[in-house]
């Protein structure tokens, strides 16, 4: 395979821990343990998929057995260093936990152990997805854990931290590996594209990192999917065509045609548009859902650019086009797509036209509920109600509705109104009877 074809991933995994994106604080700790020559005999790498773990063990195993190491980084170059980089180093035994194999390699492990390292000055056990191990394996590895020989580090790779027993755990040292934010996936995939001369803008990129998830790996797999359906154009427009996203705009559109609009004709062409355009209307949902529980935070200003997962420019569009919002209605909103998500699930329609007329019928639901006054809305009223009459600025006529002396006072008061009609006024002719409320 030539290093073209070589896949993202792997052409840019990293070979010395400068390279590795985010995990500062695990190597940090790695490289003092190396410079202090207090390298213990056994690490937990925590973390989700793809974010370094498997790399920085590799590193790590490297800078070990280097013959020519500078004080944190291995070579690259040495006998040692090369055989690693190609997977057939002696001393570095790497087992997946969760193959059959990976069995059978934790019961050869108590023996082989005890071998000194062929070539260099250590054997590295690197166990991938140590968690998957049974019992039986787990006792065999402890076993070697409680009386490690003098040459051997251990490194136990997982994703489920809480399924290692405690007897492990307890000989280990442990490193935690965070997930990487987006804007730093972002970066990283924007290097890449540098060096790769590969045409991008930071909306395509944005898409692309927030596939990744947090994870690097995936990240690069999904960009090099990216170049791939795009001819090398990494362009919002062309990656929001790749994932089935229609973009913000859409989602604003809908949000005014359920808060602004009284007719539904508008609901009605973006939810039969999407209908038409092939859209997966389960997704469709769920991202209007999100969107709409990103209002709340925006209005809020709750949110960091991070925890949104929108565009910087979205977010700008999001904020201006909810200004006029209240964030009850906009919190109203987002509960009540939830309402309808958690519906969809458990309907289990047969297929996208049924999906299509269950999402009118809700949305049509949903306008109308949204219309109607709320029970903290007619309460806000009474109160504000409440509050006017102890301030003075409502009389109560010593007959309510009579129209004695009404020209006098009127003339003594002009700020005064009467009761009726004032509470008529307040609430708007809404169907809040008054005579309800003469008690407050
Ligand atoms: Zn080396």
């Amino acid at each position: 395979m030539s290093e073209s074809h070589l896949v993202f991933a792997r052409k840019y995994r990293p070979q010395k821990f400068s390279e590795v994106i985010y995990q500062d604080l695990a190597i940090n700790a790695l490289k003092n343990a190396l410079k202090n020559n207090r390298v213990g005999h056994a690490y937990i790498f925590f973390g989700s998929r793809g974010v370094g773990k498997t790399t920085i063990a590799r590193i790590l195993a490297k800078r070990l057995n280097c013959s020519n190491p500078t004080e944190n980084e291995p070579c690259n170059e040495c006998t040692s260093c090369t055989e690693i980089i190609k997977g057939n180093s002696p001393d570095v035994i790497e087992i997946d936990a969760a193959s059959n194999r990976g069995i059978e390699n934790i019961r050869d492990l108590r023996e082989n152990v005890k071998f000194s390292p062929s070539g260099g000055k250590n054997k590295i056990y690197i166990i991938d997805e140590v968690h998957m191990l049974t019992d039986q394996s787990f006792n065999a590895l402890l076993k070697t854990l409680e009386e490690p020989p003098p040459h051997v580090v251990f490194i136990l790779a997982t994703t489920e931290y809480h399924k290692i027993p405690e007897t492990i755990l307890s000989r280990c040292q442990d490193f935690v590996f965070k997930k990487v934010p987006l804007l730093n996936l972002q970066g990283h995939a924007e290097e890449l594209c540098k060096k790769e001369k590969i045409e991008y803008d930071m909306e395509g990129l944005f898409w692309v990192a927030k596939k990744g998830d947090g994870s690097v790996r995936d990240t690069l797999s999904f960009l090099e999917q990216a170049v791939t359906f795009t001819d090398g154009k990494i362009f919002g427009e062309k990656i929001r065509a790749m994932i089935g996203y229609q973009g913000v705009d859409v989602q604003i559109e809908l949000l005014h045609s359920v808060l602004a609009e009284t007719k539904f004709d508008k609901l009605f062409s973006i939810l039969d548009k999407s209908y038409k355009d092939g859209v997966d209307l389960n997704k469709f949902l769920w991202e209007f859902l999100e969107f709409s529980y990103a209002t709340t935070l925006i209005k809020e200003n709750l949110n960091d650019k991070e925890s949104l997962n929108y565009p910087v420019e979205d977010v700008e569009k999001i904020s201006k086009s909810i200004s006029n919002y209240p964030i009850e209605s906009l919190f109203l909103l987002s509960d009540q797509v939830y309402n309808i998500y958690e519906k969809l699930n458990l309907l289990k329609l047969r297929n996208s036209f049924e999906t299509k007329v269950f999402f009118e019928l809700s949305f049509r639901k949903l306008i109308s509920e949204l219309n109607k006054p709320t029970v903290s809305g007619v309460l806000d009223k009474i109160y504000t109600l409440k509050q006017a009459i102890e301030s003075g600025s409502f009389s109560i006529p010593e007959e309510v509705g009579t129209t004695k002396n009404k020209n006098d006072e009127e003339k003594k008061s002009p700020e005064k109104i009467d009761l009726v009609s004032g509470i008529k006024d307040k609430f708007l002719g809404s169907e809040v009877e008054p005579d309800k409320f003469k008690g407050i």
